[in-house]
């Protein structure tokens, strides 16, 4: 069992990546944000018009293409700073469908294990818990209501100055939620040793303080 992982699992704006982020810092680990990662290839994938159904090709991108993060949580492809375009609707619109790809998958896993085998790591994504790090000592799954999800992440899109409406950021959600639910690789579960927290009423401080209370062991 690693004592050296935090798996943080749940649906798109449950709250993971911030919940995340401060839990890393919080405990002395680093963040790795596999979501990112996921975005990372579908943003190359439609940018150079890559076939999905054409196999070899995208074997050669994903054994050509290199993924990396800096500590401000900016993700690069092949040194490229990308963390913007990533978060834009036509890779959001994208991503669960490239996401389900088997060859794509077992890249990102293999990867993300040689990362976060080389330090302390909190990680957040959909599978973590269940196929990355099974074994990891401390799981969470984060939920909220597809209300509460669709209002925080149309706060965002509101803070970019984009103009989408509060129902296109929920159907958007309610979409990804199902794709990735119901994939044949990996999909979205609980897994049934995670520590479950619904974080629909909750603050990003009170879902820190609940996960601290479950792995106080392990912080100094
Ligand atoms: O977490 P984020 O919203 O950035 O993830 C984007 C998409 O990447 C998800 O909707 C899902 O399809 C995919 N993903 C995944 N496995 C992960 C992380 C993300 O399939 N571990």
């Amino acid at each position: 069992m690693s004592d050296n992982i935090v798996a943080i699992d749940g649906p798109s704006g449950s709250g993971k990546s911030s919940v995340s982020k401060l839990l890393a810092t919080k405990l002395g680990f680093k963040y790795l944000d596999t979501g990112a990662m996921y975005r990372a290839i579908t943003f190359y994938i439609i940018r150079e018009s890559i076939d999905i159904n054409d196999i070899p090709s995208l074997e050669k991108l994903l054994q050509s293409i290199k993924i990396s993060f800096d500590t401000s949580f900016n993700v690069y492809l092949n040194n490229e700073n990308i963390a913007k375009e990533i978060r834009s609707m036509p890779v959001v619109e994208r991503v669960s469908e490239i996401a389900s790809i088997k060859i794509v998958r077992e890249n990102m896993v293999d990867l993300q294990r040689r990362i976060a085998l080389s330090g302390k790591y909190v990680l957040d994504g959909r599978d973590i818990g269940s196929v990355v790090f099974p074994n990891a000592k401390h799981k969470f799954y984060l939920e909220a209501t597809i209300e509460e999800r669709a209002k925080r992440r149309h706060k965002e899109e509101v803070e970019k100055g984009s103009s989408i409406s509060f129902d296109e950021v929920k159907e958007s959600i309610a979409k990804r939620d199902e794709f990735d639910k119901n994939r044949l690789e990996s999909p979205l579960i609980i897994p049934k040793d995670a520590i479950l927290i619904d974080t629909t009423n909750l603050g990003i401080e009170d879902v820190i303080n609940t996960m601290v209370s479950y792995i106080g062991e392990i912080v100094d």
